[in-house]
């Protein structure tokens, strides 16, 4: 039988087991994925190999751990410097980060989008950063405080704060800070995200399952909008096939971590 688990602190919110539990039952797969709470990131490779694992996610606030302690990085998680699915394979453990093609491929029904501003310098707006530059996208990065900044102008991207941003037009605005999940905030001045949404066409918030003040104010505008239940799904399937080495269709798995999502 086939272990798989997430590990992050807290972890008892997350779904993913519902996403991918629902997934290896209607594959008849001999599986089973549970949650695992970690408090000490030094000990994220230890439980994985202690528990036997096949692969396992990585969440909040693990992601960076596990890229330094994972025995090899492959693709775009090694300019991101964080990962969020670790697979055993011949005995080393091996770090990937879905997020990233994740957030791209939940995307899809935005077209020709040529300059991004992202709100956030966090963990997932690095991931976001550097899928878009992948795919030939100007990155703009705003953040509140300077000191998140430094990455991505260490990296090349246009990085702005509150005190030095001035109005400027991009295709899509997204936003990678927690701002409107647990309160009624904006992730920056009303004013000015209200200026913004006003010459954009897209909105996209990575938090997912409410309907934040973000994207309220970007319903407002008339753009089209899209919250992070997709790039959460997106990066489930990729994760998922990589524990199973690309053996099954993406669109299966879609079809039944869907159903999950739902339940
Ligand atoms: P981090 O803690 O790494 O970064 C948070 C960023 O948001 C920082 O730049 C911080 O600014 C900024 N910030 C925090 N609070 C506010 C606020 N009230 N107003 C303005 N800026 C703020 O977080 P992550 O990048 O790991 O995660 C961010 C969000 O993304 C979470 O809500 C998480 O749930 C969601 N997420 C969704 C995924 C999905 O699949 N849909 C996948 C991964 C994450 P400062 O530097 O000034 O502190």
């Amino acid at each position: 039988m086939k272990l798989f688990a997430i590990f992050g602190n807290p972890i008892s919110h997350s779904i993913s087991p519902r996403l991918h539990n629902n997934v290896i039952q209607h594959l008849n797969l001999d599986a089973c994925y549970t949650r695992k709470l970690i408090t000490n990131q030094e000990d994220i490779i230890k439980t994985f190999k202690a528990l036997k694992l096949t692969g396992a996610n990585v969440t909040v606030p693990h992601k960076e751990a596990a890229y330094r302690l994972c025995d090899e990085v492959r693709g775009i998680a090694n300019e991101i410097k964080a990962i969020n699915t670790l697979v055993q394979e011949k005995g080393k453990i091996i770090g990937y980060n879905t997020d990233a093609p994740g957030f791209y491929q939940s995307l899809n029904a935005f077209k020709n989008i040529q300059k991004a501003l992202i709100i956030g310098a966090g963990g997932t707006a690095k991931a976001i950063a550097f899928i878009l530059r992948s795919h030939h996208i100007d990155v703009s990065v705003l953040n509140r405080s300077e000191a998140r900044l430094k990455f991505f102008s260490d990296h090349d991207f246009s990085t702005f704060s509150w005190k030095d941003f001035s109005i400027d037009q991009y295709d899509i605005i997204i936003n990678t800070t927690p701002a409107g999940l647990k309160d009624d905030t904006l992730p920056f001045e009303t004013e000015s995200l209200a200026k913004l949404m006003q010459s954009a066409h897209y909105a996209f918030d990575v938090i997912y399952g409410k309907m934040t003040p973000f994207l309220k104010l970007a319903s407002a505008h008339d753009l089209i909008y899209k919250d992070g239940r997709d790039m959460l799904l997106y990066q489930g399937i990729l994760a998922f096939n990589l524990f199973y080495n690309q053996r099954f269709d993406n669109k299966i798995i879609e079809k039944y971590m869907r159903e999950a999502l739902a339940f």
